[in-house]
């Protein structure tokens, strides 16, 4: 496995009107590993995943991804680092109900120039792996939840991203699905080569990982 450090958050404060939902986070990931997030509602675990993927900007800090400070880029420049670099994969899809599923998967390609054959063919590849190939000229109100996230996660690597973030991708599904998009994410994480981060409260899921952050109130807690 490669031991090449991949992302480094430094001194990262991010503070909201009401609210310091980070207080000061220090941490490194390497490329091409799997890191598991816990902690209580409200710790800050999706904010710390928003600015490791460039959703959203510290008060302070340094958000360091293969030795570039996402804090300099412009708007611009970050849009493309979340388009070509990070795959999303959220509790509450985005699914857009206007278009079906395969015009969803495709459209991160599209938006950022890259539509092509070998992101159709890695859509239904994908699909196939996935049991949902029935379901890409379908709307996403025609689908069941679990086939929703399915094609959610499919969206999310169709452009192969090198950086894989999960924020409690099984909150809506029962223990065995969840158990069954855990692993699917962890086998096609280490396909794409791509560093995944997983948040969970999700205890049985917790321990199978390895690197295990745990929040409190904004900070990184040892366990
Ligand atoms: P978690 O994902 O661990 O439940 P969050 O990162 O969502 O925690 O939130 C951490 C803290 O920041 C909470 O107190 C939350 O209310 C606050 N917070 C998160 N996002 C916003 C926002 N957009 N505006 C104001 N406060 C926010
Ligand atoms: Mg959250």
């Amino acid at each position: 496995m490669s031991t090449n450090i991949m992302i480094k958050v430094e001194s990262v404060k991010k503070f909201y009107k009401k609210s310091h939902a980070l207080n000061g986070i220090t941490l490194s990931m390497n490329e091409g590993e799997e890191y598991l997030i816990r902690g209580a509602s409200g710790s800050g675990k999706s904010t710390l995943l928003y600015l490791l993927g460039g959703l959203d900007r510290p008060t302070e800090g340094k958000v360091i991804v293969n030795q570039k400070n996402l804090v300099d880029l412009s708007d611009e420049d970050l849009a493309l680092y979340r388009n070509r670099y990070v795959g999303f994969v959220f509790q509450f899809h985005f699914l857009l109900s206007s278009m079906n599923c395969l015009d969803n998967i495709l459209l991160p390609g599209r938006l950022g120039g890259v539509y092509s054959d070998e992101v159709m063919s890695r859509a239904k590849q994908l699909a196939k792996i996935l049991s949902v190939e029935h379901c890409l000229e379908k709307y996403p109100y025609e689908l069941s939840g679990g086939e929703q996230q399915r094609i959610n996660i499919i969206r999310a690597l169709s452009l192969k991203p090198k950086l894989l973030l999960c924020d409690e991708p099984t909150g809506n599904l029962d223990s065995e699905n969840s158990q069954k998009v855990i692993q699917l994410l962890r086998s096609l994480a280490k396909e794409f080569h791509a560093t995944l981060v997983v948040v969970t409260h999700d205890p049985q899921i917790a321990q199978s990982f390895s690197n295990q952050l745990l929040m409190k109130d904004g900070l990184l807690v040892t366990q």
